[in-house]
């Protein structure tokens, strides 16, 4: 059985004031073993968040790291560091970086392997376009991201992978559960082909337009093992179903 993650991404929002949303996650929700739940906020507020989540069973995490352990890059944070505020993951290669940043997947595929060189559990997020999905590539163009994105190091425990269609990312449209489950069923078979158990084992994230009233369908399928969350994870009023849809 595959451990279920809810991972709620802060994206550049949120102050130190907002960490008392973390207490009222906690509160909101009934912990269980089955279902980890993770909050990647901003990177000013990681260590004030690991110290906020203390005790009570969420997860800090980090929205990005540099692929070098250490050297003259400004504004960059290492995985080092990361781990240092005592977060436990890191996102790599979310589709808002890869546009922005340029990130191409050896890059995606640098971070995560820092990232495991520092112990950081590596969320490592792939998605196609509308117009890739429009002229039906959308299989292979997820394939080749994965295979370029994912180091041959990743296991099952410090790898979980976030399938983000670009065109469902804070716009409120979702794909359907039909194609949820052909893009989660073709990733997993790719991932055992390469990985075997491992691959088996490994976490697969739905993210895009997660809400309270979508989550259920969503999680129907046998092969989402939980969400990647943006705007719905910013308030544990709207997080706290989500989680609950998951459990
Ligand atoms: C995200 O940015 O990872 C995301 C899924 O955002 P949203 O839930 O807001 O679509």
């Amino acid at each position: 059985m595959r451990r279920k993650l809810a991972a709620g991404n802060w994206k550049m929002n949120g102050l130190a004031a907002s960490l008392k949303e973390l207490a009222a996650l906690a509160q909101a929700i009934t912990a269980d073993d089955q279902t980890g739940i993770l909050i990647c906020p901003p990177a000013p507020l990681l260590y004030r968040a690991s110290e906020a989540a203390k005790g009570t069973g969420i997860s800090i995490g980090a929205q990005d790291c540099h692929g070098d352990a250490d050297g003259a890059y400004t504004g960059d944070i290492s995985a080092a560091m990361i781990a240092d505020t005592g977060a436990t993951h890191v996102i790599v290669g979310h589709s808002e970086r890869r546009e922005a940043h340029h990130e191409d997947d050896a890059e995606v595929r640098g971070k995560a392997r820092a990232a495991h060189a520092c112990d950081l559990t590596a969320i490592i997020c792939i998605g196609e376009t509308e117009a890739e999905r429009e002229a039906g590539n959308t299989l292979d163009i997820l394939a080749g991201q994965l295979a370029g994105s994912c180091p041959d190091n990743a296991t099952a425990a410090n790898t979980v992978i976030a399938y983000e269609p670009i065109w469902a990312i804070g716009t409120g449209r979702v794909p359907t559960l039909e194609q949820i489950v052909e893009v989660h069923d073709h990733l997993r078979a790719k991932l055992i082909a390469r990985f075997g158990d491992e691959g088996h084992a490994m976490r697969l994230l739905y993210g895009g337009s997660v809400k309270p009233d979508n989550a259920a369908t969503i999680f129907k399928a046998d092969n989402v093992d939980g969400a990647l969350v943006g705007g719905a994870s910013l308030k544990a009023t709207d997080f706290a179903p989500i989680i609950t849809a998951l459990q």
